[in-house]
């Protein structure tokens, strides 16, 4: 079994979409919106040298919720793959929740609903675990938020938060960092998690 690191997209991997006019912040969702953060390419260069795997959990309620085409999902996230590998990072996998509890005005009724992958639940994270042979005692999920921690435990895995207290619009956590558990690390940027993730082996 290999050792890996699953990743959360939005806010971990890739910036959120600002519109300047109207002030509201939602998840890239065309290739044109993708903008990786600070320190990802060193961060997942790092890990990926010493040897894990590297795969990608996402929430994208957004056909559910009839904001998007689940086609816009998949293109973005299709492109996401292939500007990381323009960088020398491969993306073993990619693995989406699409659905969402309540959904909205024109979604996707078949993603509407109770699901088992929709983090903080782990269904996306036993996926990715069993499609790469993850040993999970020697994984990782990293993400912005205390959702993603509470996935990484439910699915047995260590956390590792990235948690910039400068950079707060998304504010789930301005009050601070929040779910982190013994042995989870976190950084200002994933290139800090990676350092803390080689650190503690
Ligand atoms: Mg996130
Ligand atoms: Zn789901």
């Amino acid at each position: 079994m290999r050792k890996g690191v699953i990743l959360d997209r939005d806010g971990t991997i890739v910036d959120v979409v600002r519109d300047a006019e109207t002030g509201t912040i939602s998840a890239a969702f065309h290739p044109s919106h993708l903008r990786l953060l600070p320190g990802v390419i060193g961060g997942l260069r790092a890990l990926a040298g010493a040897g894990y795997a590297l795969g990608i959990a996402t929430n994208q309620p957004g056909a559910a919720k009839g904001q998007l085409p689940r086609e816009a999902i998949e293109r973005t996230n299709a492109a996401l793959v292939e500007l990381l590998a323009a960088e020398g990072i491969a993306i073993a996998s990619v693995a989406t929740c699409l659905h969402h509890p309540e959904g909205g005005a024109g979604g996707d009724r078949t993603l509407v609903g109770p699901c088992d992958c929709r983090k903080p639940r782990p269904g996306l994270l036993f996926e990715l675990v069993a499609e790469l042979g993850l040993d999970p005692a020697r994984s990782w999920m990293v993400g912005d938020t205390a959702s993603d921690l509470d996935a990484a435990h439910a699915a047995g895995l260590r956390g590792g938060l990235v948690f910039d207290d400068r950079r707060c619009e998304l504010c789930p956590l301005r009050e601070g960092p929040r779910g982190l558990g013994p042995g989870d690390v976190s950084g200002r940027n994933l290139e800090a998690v990676a350092v803390a993730i080689l650190a503690a082996g």
